[in-house]
């Protein structure tokens, strides 16, 4: 019957803006080809997360339903309401949340055995969702929010260690098997890796990598064209089955109504586009760091003074953080008179932006980014050059993938992995990088290599483009694994 023939698929994001934002997304594009969707999550995400769905105009939002599951916060000795990766703020904590993420396992089954989905893409960090699908005998995708390129750069490290070979933590290594020459350095690598490690985050990534291993598959938020030889590498070489679909954040654009990802902006979204509007094309650069790194206040002080330096038109979010939300009341992070000397060239945005938006306006002209991989492609998508400033995850690859891959971005020169709270970058460093990306021939030369990038991004999402039919070929194989 044609009722049979309706895909179910359940989506498991991490518990994190950065993975449930991409995932919100698939669920929009996935429901827009008829298939039922299924955002399994806890109760205090679920209302970014639901708020993010209303907002679409899409006529397929009826098909996306959400399933909450209670997050064990007292079991393992968590503060109540600490739910998302943002509210862990101190290292105590992770382990805490890590044993609560693991303790959904029993609640997820259980969900999956009474729903019976037809596949489970879930995320990298809920390994066990491998065991949960093939009990129920159905397909495991594995998502893991970032791209190909540095996938394969990580696995090469892991596995090849060219790290132990050098005599210093700055003394540059290649990075084995890549199609093309990279290197690297020990200080980019996370703890646990460069300091060889056994803890709970060594045994963490251990699970996850091998769960990837094991799994049916890969969904990957990117594009063919932007990647070619990492995709064909992540597939020929570790010879696992993966398809792009991205980027994930063009999919369901048209359709948005307001432009609430993830969290409701913390400015009025209309002020903010007119302000855009005042400014000449290219000529404000937009300074972001994602859902997850803080920085100290020291530091804070030194990226307001690069930017007072350069002079050029900015937007500056800073985020709050969770338990420190009187930061942005006493202003203690900022210069003194900072805003008076600024008013008219720069904004700041203390908490959420309404990054898409913004990132997309013609008069943004640069973007100061943590790398994070939705961070990267939305700059890829709106053409814009780039300001690297990795602070942890697998953010240091995808900084050489912008720099050196596709050369669209100069790094601000972070040389050290820190979790959380990111390395040290002086004044002159910020504002040096900031006109490197904003003037002159270089900026030109990159800008224009990211906007060839950002028109391959929409042909491949277009009709018959290489997500478009990547897309098409995952749902081929899911109808005919189920039915
Ligand atoms: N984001 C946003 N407004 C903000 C900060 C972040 O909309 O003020 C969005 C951003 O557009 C991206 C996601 O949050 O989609 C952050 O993901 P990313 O992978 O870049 O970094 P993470 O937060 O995971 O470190």
């Amino acid at each position: 019957s044609t009722h049979d023939s309706v895909l179910h698929i359940f989506l498991f994001p991490f518990l994190a803006q950065g993975h449930m934002i991409p995932i919100v997304d698939m669920a929009k594009l996935l429901s827009s080809r008829g298939i039922k969707i299924t955002i399994v999550t806890t109760p205090l995400n679920s209302i970014s997360i639901s708020n993010s769905i209303k907002s679409s105009k899409s006529l397929y939002a009826s098909n996306i339903h959400l399933l909450i599951l209670k997050f064990p916060s007292a079991e393992v000795g968590l503060p109540d309401g600490c739910e998302n990766l943002d509210f862990v703020i101190s290292p105590a904590m992770i382990p805490k949340f890590i044993s609560a993420l693991n303790l959904l396992q029993t609640p997820f089954e259980e969900a999956v055995m009474e729903h019976r989905p037809h596949c489970i893409i879930a995320d990298m960090f809920f390994p066990w969702a491998n065991d949960v699908a093939a009990k129920v005998g159905i397909p495991r995708l594995n998502f893991h929010g970032s791209c190909f390129f540095s996938f394969c750069a990580s696995e090469f490290v892991r596995i090849h260690q060219p790290y132990n070979h050098v005599s210093s933590e700055t003394e540059p290594f290649l990075i084995p098997c890549l199609p093309r020459d990279i290197t690297f350095t020990k200080m980019k690598l996370p703890e646990f890796v460069r300091e060889n490690v056994k803890n709970y985050l060594s045994e963490f990534m251990e699970k996850a990598l091998e769960a990837e291993s094991t799994c049916y598959g890969v969904v990957m938020n990117s594009f063919y064209e932007l990647e070619a030889e990492y995709a064909d590498c992540y597939r020929n070489v570790f010879g696992r089955k993966a398809w792009h679909i991205g980027p994930l954040s063009l999919c369901n654009k048209e359709t948005e109504e307001k432009a609430w990802r993830g969290n409701e902006s913390s400015i009025n979204e209309h002020e903010c586009l007119k302000w855009l509007d005042s400014k000449k094309s290219n000529s404000v650069v937009y300074v972001c760091f994602g859902s997850i790194a803080n920085f100290s206040f020291d530091q804070l002080k030194e990226i307001a003074s690069g930017l007072e330096a350069c002079g050029k038109n900015f937007i500056w979010v800073v985020r709050k953080v969770k338990g420190e939300e009187e930061k942005g009341e006493d202003e203690e992070w900022l210069p003194k008179g900072f805003e008076k000397r600024v008013e008219g060239k720069g904004m700041i945005i203390r908490g959420w932006a309404p990054q898409v938006l913004i990132l997309e306006h013609p008069a943004v002209g640069g973007f100061v980014t943590h790398c994070g991989w939705n961070s990267t492609l939305e700059g890829v998508v709106a053409g814009v050059p780039m300001v690297t400033w990795p602070v942890s995850g697998e953010q240091f690859y995808n900084e050489k993938l912008v720099t050196e891959v596709l050369r669209i971005g100069v790094g601000v020169g972070v040389q050290k992995w820190v979790r959380i709270v990111g390395d040290f970058m002086k004044r002159e460093a910020v504002e040096k990088a900031i006109n490197r990306v904003m003037e002159g021939e270089e900026a030109e030369e990159m800008r224009n290599r990211a906007k060839e990038f950002a028109q391959m991004a929409r042909n491949a999402i277009a009709e018959n483009g290489s997500s478009y039919s990547d897309l098409d070929a995952l749902i081929k194989e899911l109808k005919w694994l189920s039915f």
